[in-house]
């Protein structure tokens, strides 16, 4: 998967290709899947959710530049599979997850895995954490109309984000860094995510 899904179309990150290479992507796909689970794309999870394509995974973490001292928010913990890389690759994760069952499952995955660096919320991510800020990167796994105000207050001083913005269907990736106070706006390109629901999101 590493080397023909990733290395292949130009990931050359050696730390995150190396996470990939070691979380078992397997433990987080329901049974009845676990033949796909190296498949070239998404895969459902259950609750109308998915666990994204493994190179989504990896350009997403890769636009991030972890050097393994942040404090990382995740929105959409889903399966718990990205929220693994990022342990791997950061200091500390806060995930937030809105579907209970989701983050009760991705919680006992990586317990049993023996990540420790990782406090799991329940609740609406597009409010962020702000108990828990300031952020030194932030992940959104899940198709945003607009940067939610709330999670780039909520971004440390030349911290980056990551996430997908635009339509329900269609999105594009967008990397967003914070340079004095102000929005810069990188885009990495198209991609599609199921939609982030909440007060700064899309309505349910
Ligand atoms: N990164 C995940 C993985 O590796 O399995 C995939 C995440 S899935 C594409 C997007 C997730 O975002 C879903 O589990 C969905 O329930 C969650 N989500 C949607 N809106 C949310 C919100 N406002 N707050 C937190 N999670 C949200």
């Amino acid at each position: 998967m590493v080397a023909e899904q990733i290395r292949a179309r130009g990931i050359h990150n050696e730390r995150l290709l190396a996470a990939m290479e070691e979380i078992p992507r397997h433990l987080f796909v329901p049974s009845f899947l676990l033949e796909r689970a190296h498949d070239d794309g998404p895969l459902p999870i259950g609750e109308g959710q998915t666990i994204s394509q493994p190179y989504i995974v990896a350009e997403m973490t890769a636009a991030l530049a972890l050097m393994g001292t942040e404090k990382v928010l995740e929105i959409g913990t889903g399966s718990g599979y990205q929220t693994a890389i990022l342990c791997r690759l950061a200091k500390e994760v806060v995930t937030v997850e809105r579907i209970a069952s989701l983050q009760t499952s991705a919680e006992r995955i990586l317990r049993e895995l023996g990540v420790e660096n990782v406090r799991f919320r329940t609740g609406d991510g597009t409010l962020g954490i702000p108990d828990e800020a300031p952020f030194h990167r932030i992940l959104v796994t899940a198709a945003a109309p607009g940067v939610p105000p709330p999670l780039f207050e909520q971004l440390a001083e030349g911290g980056i984000a990551v996430l997908p913005i635009g339509g329900r269907w269609e999105q594009e990736l967008i990397r967003v860094t914070k340079e004095s106070g102000k929005m810069r706006k990188d885009f990495l390109g198209g991609c599609r995510f199921v939609p982030l629901i909440g007060q700064c999101g899309f309505p349910d």
